[in-house]
């Protein structure tokens, strides 16, 4: 077997057209959404994803700001401008640049975007309702990982799914959401790793998702003949960018697998620009 591709980029574009005809009806309305990205302090990395926001933005007609704090500010600081911003009726949705310096407390600082604005879906009220099964702003990575699945045409009803990476802003979300569809979730990380359990879990995966930042840690012959694969990991290995699993190998056995760069990357772009309407319409409509 020969996996089919799932294509993030063409995906993420259909989404972004349908964005765009959106923000125009909006703008008809008198909504105009207006998307500030919040930083502390230079970082070339980051510099990188404000950039990529920017661009993305003006291309929907969202407009978009960059607000760069001083290295030296402290967190009463951040979440003084944040409130600010959650007062401002002109701003419709806040993103807070990360890593934050040291010293400053990112959960707490993420709690002070107003829940109707945060377009990350970060703040815990959000977390909140995606536990509860009504969500409304998605972590955009976990948003992109379902679009995915949707995409293969697959019900989750019943199906084990095995779940690598429990971060808090993908793989504990992305677990919540497919519990929320029935699906049977096993959610493994770093323990289960070393306890060199790995392999028989993703073996009994008919939907593996891996979000660990280890290149090539899953092997192709741990695939379970069938499976989508969605790879989430980014990892640059000598000039090259790699995903968590051994594409190569995997796509003989997967009938659907994800590319790396190419799959959840650009889709997750994409939720952020959805969400940034969707916060826009909470507020507005
Ligand atoms: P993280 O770095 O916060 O956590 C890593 C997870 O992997 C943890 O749950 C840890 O326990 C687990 N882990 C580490 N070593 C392991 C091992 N040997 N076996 C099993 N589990 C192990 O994770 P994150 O922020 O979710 O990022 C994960 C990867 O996904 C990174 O490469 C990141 O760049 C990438 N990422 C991509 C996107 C995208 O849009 N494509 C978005 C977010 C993150």
């Amino acid at each position: 077997m020969t996996a089919k591709i799932l294509d993030g980029k063409s995906i993420a574009g259909e989404i972004k057209e349908g964005l765009k005809k959106e923000v125009e009806s909006l703008k008809e309305k008198g909504i105009s959404p207006n998307l500030v990205a919040v930083q502390v302090g230079e970082n070339p990395a980051s510099a990188v994803y404000t950039r990529a926001q920017q661009k993305n933005c003006e291309k929907l007609g969202i407009e978009y700001e960059l607000h760069t704090l001083g290295q030296n500010s402290g967190e009463k600081e951040v979440i003084d401008h944040i409130q600010q911003l959650n007062q401002n009726g002109e701003v419709t949705g806040i993103i807070l640049q990360l890593p934050l310096p040291p010293g400053i407390d990112t959960i707490k600082v993420q709690s002070s975007i107003s829940p109707d604005k945060d377009v990350e879906g970060v703040n815990p009220a959000n977390m909140g309702w995606v536990l509860y099964g009504k969500p409304k702003l998605i972590p955009c990575t976990a948003a992109a990982i379902m679009k995915l699945i949707e995409t293969a045409g697959i019900n989750l009803y019943g199906k084990e799914v095995v779940m690598v990476g429990h971060s808090d802003i993908v793989g504990k979300p992305t677990a919540l959401l497919l519990l929320n569809k029935f699906a049977t979730i096993s959610v493994c990380h770093i323990a289960t790793g070393e306890r060199g359990n790995l392999p028989e879990y993703v073996k009994r995966a008919e939907i593996l998702i891996v979000a660990v930042g280890k290149a090539h840690l899953i092997k192709g012959d741990w695939i379970r003949e069938g499976a989508i694969v969605i790879d989430v990991g980014i990892n640059r290995v000598e000039g090259k960018i790699l995903g968590d699993v051994e594409f190569e190998k995997a796509k003989e056995k997967a009938a659907w697998i994800t590319p790396v760069p190419g799959g959840v990357g650009p889709l997750t772009t994409a939720m952020l620009l959805k969400n940034t309407l969707e916060a826009a319409q909470l507020q507005k409509l």
